[in-house]
């Protein structure tokens, strides 16, 4: 007796969720065709034809165990995520973040799947949200969907599409920073640190801050009513909500003192690694809408930055989301039809972590589908859960995207000292993972 092929899935978005849902269905036997419109067609902020690729930053934020995003990382790895394996891989060091050399990282990526004979990648924008057919359909063209996609999307849902702005950060070249002004060092750390720091002192900080104040800006049509996400904001907002508010965010100095004068400086940029060779720095934090022009002139009044030159300049860019708790179930399948999943930054959350588990858990779900299985709904005491819980249970007039965080967890029944919370969280997490896995044989399905 012949046994029936197993329908193949359709994946629209060859991104961070796109990839991390083809390998999951892969890994389960299950064949998928997944859509990349480039290079035929290019969202604003991606640049290179490679599959996953890191638009802004090349961090994926702490690593840290007993953080909430640490303990998401390390969910997906148990569940033997393709993104987190090949971001260990590429790893370049950052402190207690997990940064990698994006180049590499993508690359990577890209040759898996481009290789993996379960996976059929077609380069070719989709325009319609394709007609229920026997087989699961993943929507992850992320936060910068083209625009007719986005307009299937919304007659599909019936309802207007949900924006925010988000920001780039500039990418400078390393051997254009002054290295007799700018010093290594991590916050705390005792040795030299993965950090390069450029230090202000009061003067050179109000000077910045001024010229912030009177720059220019690349002007958005809609910009009276923009709103931006409270974890990416523009360096020229967060300036413009006090003289002080970037001392005390992205310029830090706390624990960063500074060798050549035994002091902490009154304000530091912080540059990151960008790549393996460290050829190219980050600025941390400094996502921004100033005009390029601007960049060039202001950023360089910065100490030790007096002739960088730059990879990439900061930009500014409209993402899309959907109103999730109208519209989707908590297996990332619409309500209106349990064909369609939604994954990535797409379906209501924020970063690359979050966007990627959604990839994950979309791509486990439609598996489960294929194999005419029940989805899986994770409990909240999980990260992944915790995700769901937001898309799903939030009231959707105030709906927005959010990064995973411990407010998103159960509540506790009683006093948990704060110092220990992250640790049991962990605890928690790690054992109803491993149940999941092997009592309801997540692995294979
Ligand atoms: C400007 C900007 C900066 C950001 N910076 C950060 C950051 O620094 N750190 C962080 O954690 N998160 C950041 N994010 C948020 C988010 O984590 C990333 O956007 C992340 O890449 C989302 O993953 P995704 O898989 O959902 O979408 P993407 O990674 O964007 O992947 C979607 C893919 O779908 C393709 N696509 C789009 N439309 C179609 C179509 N019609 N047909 C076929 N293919 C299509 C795109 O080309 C793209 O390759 C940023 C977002 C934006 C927009």
């Amino acid at each position: 007796m012949t046994t029936k092929p197993l329908a193949q899935a359709t994946i629209i978005g060859g991104g961070l969720a796109g990839c991390e849902a083809a390998w999951q269905l892969a890994k389960r036997g299950c064949p998928v065709r997944i859509y990349e419109m480039k290079p035929e067609k290019y969202s604003p902020a991606h640049q290179s034809e490679k599959l996953a690729e890191l638009v802004c930053s090349n961090s994926f934020r702490s690593d840290d165990p007993h953080s909430a995003v640490g303990l998401l990382k390390n969910e997906m790895r148990t569940l033997n995520s393709l993104i987190m394996q090949i971001a260990d891989e590429t790893a370049v060091p950052a402190g207690k973040a997990l940064a990698v050399d994006r180049a590499h990282f993508a690359e990577k990526i890209s040759e898996i799947i481009g290789q993996h004979p379960l996976i059929e990648l077609v380069r070719k924008e989709i325009t319609e949200i394709p007609v229920p057919a026997d087989c699961p359909i993943i929507l992850a063209s992320g936060p910068l969907t083209s625009t007719a996609l986005a307009a299937s999307l919304t007659r599909l849902t019936g309802k207007e599409r949900c924006f925010f702005y988000d920001a780039i950060a500039p990418i400078i070249n390393a051997d254009s920073l002054d290295r007799a002004i700018i010093y290594q060092k991590s916050r705390y750390d005792d040795g030299p640190g993965d950090y390069l720091n450029c230090p202000m002192e009061k003067e050179d900080y109000l000077s910045f801050i001024n010229e912030l104040a009177s720059a220019q800006y690349v002007p958005l049509h809609d910009f009276e009513d923009v709103n931006y996400f409270e974890g990416c904001l523009p360096i020229e907002v967060i300036r413009s909500r006090g003289d002080d508010t970037l001392r005390f965010g992205p310029m830090k100095p706390v624990g960063l003192e500074n060798p050549a004068t035994g002091r902490i400086p009154y304000a530091v940029v912080q540059l990151r690694k960008e790549n393996r060779q460290g050829s190219l720095y980050n600025m941390v934090g400094f996502q921004t809408k100033l005009t390029y022009g601007e960049q060039k002139r202001i950023f360089r009044t910065i100490p030790g930055l007096k002739n960088a030159t730059f990879a990439r300049f900061g930009s500014i860019h409209r993402n899309t989301f959907i109103c999730a708790p109208e519209l989707l179930l908590p297996t990332l399948q619409t309500k209106a039809r349990t064909d369609l999943f939604i994954a990535g930054q797409l379906s209501g959350v924020e970063g690359y972590v979050e966007s990627t588990a959604m990839g994950l858990l979309a791509g486990i779900n439609a598996a489960c589908l294929t194999k005419s299985k029940q989805p899986y709904v994770f409990p909240q005491e999980t990260a992944i859960g915790a995700l769901i819980f937001h898309l799903t249970r939030t009231d959707a007039s105030h709906f927005q995207p959010s990064n995973i965080n411990f407010g998103l967890f159960p509540s506790w029944n009683k006093k948990v000292p704060k110092k220990i919370r992250g640790k049991i969280r962990a605890e928690q997490s790690n054992s109803t993972m491993n149940r999941m896995v092997s009592e309801l044989n997540l692995d294979t399905l």
